[in-house]
């Protein structure tokens, strides 16, 4: 099991956010800004770069939920940045798809 399988499975206690049947959010254990949320699909999808053309719907819904998200936790206006790392120079560390979502402070660009 991945980490965030764990997650799903409540057998790692998470600050989870959001969820549904395909969708689970939670707050980033090491918090990069004053709102980072990780939303990740159930079915693990170990990078995007493995994604396959049978995932768009779900990779669809992550990026919705993560902006429903931001809009929840009042970030709509004030902006936010949704962020996947693929591979090594990606800077993956966890291999389950996730999409980070960022916000509360301005990001800067490029990014490190
Ligand atoms: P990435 O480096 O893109 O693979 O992102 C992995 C993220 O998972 C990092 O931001 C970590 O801080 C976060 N993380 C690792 N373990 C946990 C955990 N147990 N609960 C919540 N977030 C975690």
């Amino acid at each position: 099991m991945t980490l965030f399988e764990k997650i799903v499975a409540r057998e790692i206690p998470a600050k989870i956010v959001f969820e549904d049947d395909e969708v689970l959010a939670f707050h980033d254990v090491n918090p990069q800004a004053p709102v980072h949320v990780l939303v990740i699909p159930k079915r693990v999808i170990p990078r995007i770069a493995e994604a396959q053309p049978g995932d768009g719907a779900l990779l669809g819904r992550l990026l919705l939920t993560a902006k429903q998200i931001g809009a929840d936790l009042g970030l709509s206006e004030t902006g936010f940045r949704l962020v996947i790392n693929s591979g090594h120079n990606g800077g993956e560390t966890v291999p389950h798809l996730h999409v980070h979502l960022l916000g509360g402070r301005p990001m800067h660009w490029p990014p490190g």
